[in-house]
């Protein structure tokens, strides 16, 4: 069990930065939970009560800095310190480089990348303070290309050099810095795109995959807590793919 740290999490109200929340929460961490969908925030947060989890629930958009910025102050004026952070807020843009409009394009970096960088850089002195954790949630997409997703791979890419760079420059003050590349993990993102595509499209994902399964937002929470305690990992970039992007593979009686 964690005693007296502070974990703050984006994206909190779906999917999984909801589950990474509420799962710090039972690991004893006091919780930050901040998501731009106040609604959806206010009933996860519901939800975390029903499990003996309490939440300061903050209201912002990863992409305005300055909501940022409030968000940590409010953090630290509410618990003194943050010694977790995770970010999970993003989005999906799909299109090729041939469909994409410019306000797409930047909608996905303006999220998924610069509010990456913009939460990183509002709790970058707290956790220099608390020699804390920064997880990024990045995806396969991250590693390698993604047919239909460019400029939601470009974004993501982007999440693994900062990352990446993050490790060595705050390495040495103790912040450790990691980026989880899940495949597909069952949430109400993967949902919308799967109910958006055409029919056969989920099985055809899944049969990608060797174990099987997609992930599930457990267990991204799992890795997520795994690197928040692995007092040694820094700069790690963790595939969280069931082993889809290991090598070439063939499902079933195909094999
Ligand atoms: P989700 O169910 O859609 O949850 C994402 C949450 O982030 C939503 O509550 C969303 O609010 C919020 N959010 C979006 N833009 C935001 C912003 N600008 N400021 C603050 N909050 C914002 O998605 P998920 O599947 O849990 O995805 C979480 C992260 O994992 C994302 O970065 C995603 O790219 C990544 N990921 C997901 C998968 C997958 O298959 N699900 C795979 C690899 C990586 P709204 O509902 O208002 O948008």
């Amino acid at each position: 069990m964690v005693t007296d740290q502070v974990a703050f999490v984006t994206g909190a109200a779906s999917g999984i930065g909801r589950q990474v929340a509420l799962r710090a929460g039972l690991e004893g961490y006091r919780l930050v939970a901040v998501d731009r969908d106040a609604d959806g925030l206010a009933e996860a947060v519901r939800g975390f009560e029903a499990r003996g989890v309490t939440a300061l629930a903050v209201v912002a958009d990863v992409s305005e800095p300055d909501a940022l910025e409030a968000a940590a102050q409010q953090a630290r004026a509410v618990h003194g310190r943050i010694d977790l952070v995770v970010a999970a807020a993003g989005i999906e843009v799909l299109g090729t480089v041939a469909d994409l409009d410019a306000a797409a394009w930047r909608r996905s970096l303006d999220v998924t990348l610069s509010g990456t960088f913009f939460t990183a850089r509002a709790t970058i002195a707290s956790l220099i303070e608390t020699r804390g954790s920064f997880v990024a949630i990045s995806s396969d997409a991250g590693t390698t290309g993604a047919q239909g997703y460019a400029a939601y791979a470009a974004a993501k890419h982007g999440v693994v050099g900062l990352v990446r760079c993050m490790a060595l420059d705050h390495g040495p003050a103790g912040v450790r810095s990691n980026v989880i590349c899940p495949g597909f993990v069952d949430t109400p993102m993967a949902r919308r795109l799967f109910d958006s595509s055409p029919e056969g499209t989920e099985e055809f994902y899944r049969d990608a995959i060797p174990l099987g399964r997609f992930a599930t937002p457990d267990d991204v929470a799992d890795v997520v807590l795994h690197l928040a305690s692995s007092r040694y990992a820094n700069g790690v970039v963790y595939a969280l793919d069931g082993g889809s992007t290991a090598g070439y593979f063939v499902s079933g009686d195909a094999a």
